[in-house]
Formats: C-alpha cells, structure tokens, sequence
C-alpha cells in the first residue's frame, strides 16, 4: 500500500523537494508512545555512500509518475512499522493518508519522526 506521504529530512538522500523518493521507507519505535520515539530508519544522509544506497530503494515508477504530476503527490513509500501502539499500524504496515515525517536538520535516523504517530 502507497499511501500519500511527504518529509522535510531535506539531508536525506531519498528527499526530493519534500517527497520521499525511496520504494520502501521502515518506521521504528517498537516503544513508542509519543512521536518523538518514532524514526524514519530508512534515512541516510546525502553523500556518496548515500548515493549507493539510494540506487538499491528507489521508486522508479514513482519518480516517472511525479515527473508528470508536479502538483500533487504521486510518490509515496510503501511503509513498515514498527510501531504498534500507533492506531495506524495495521499488522506493521501503515494505513495512513498523509503521513509526515520530519527532521529538517536530520543527519542520522535519529533526527527524524513521524509526526503522523497517534496512540
Ligand atoms: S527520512 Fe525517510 S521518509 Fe524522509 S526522505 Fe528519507 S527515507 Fe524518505
């Protein structure tokens, strides 16, 4: 299930103008009760490394899609989570719409949250 997210963790290699261009994104927090015990695991901080890692998750069709669709979202992750005390983890997936992860001055994993988490 893709549904609709965005992400201002603008160091992450995945971001592209506030989306998230990778296919599969992983949310940890497997304690979590507030959001700020959340993080989007999949971040990796922009750089040659980065790079590498961006080129084994990414989502083509995604990406095609958005070229086409400047205005509106047509690239979303699918997403895993760990979080199961949040009232959108449904057997470790997220049923959420409009999800937001953020982060803006991430450099690690651990900058970054999901904000959409709710217990
Ligand atoms: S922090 Fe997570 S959701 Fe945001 S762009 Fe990176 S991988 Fe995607």
């Amino acid at each position: 299930m893709r549904n609709a997210l965005s992400c201002d963790a603008l160091n992450c290699v995945h971001n592209a103008n506030n989306l998230c261009s990778a296919d599969r994104i992983n949310v940890d927090g497997m304690n979590a009760s507030t959001s700020s015990q959340t993080n989007c695991e999949t971040f990796v901080e922009k750089g040659i490394k980065g790079a590498f890692t961006n080129m084994m998750n990414m989502n083509v069709q995604g990406e095609v899609k958005q070229l086409f669709n400047k205005n509106s979202n047509s690239m979303s992750p699918e997403i895993t989570c760990e979080a199961t005390s949040c009232m959108h983890n449904i057997d470790n997936v997220c049923d959420a719409n409009g999800v937001q992860i953020i982060g803006r001055s991430a450099s690690s994993s651990s900058g970054t949250e999901c904000e959409t988490f709710k217990k």
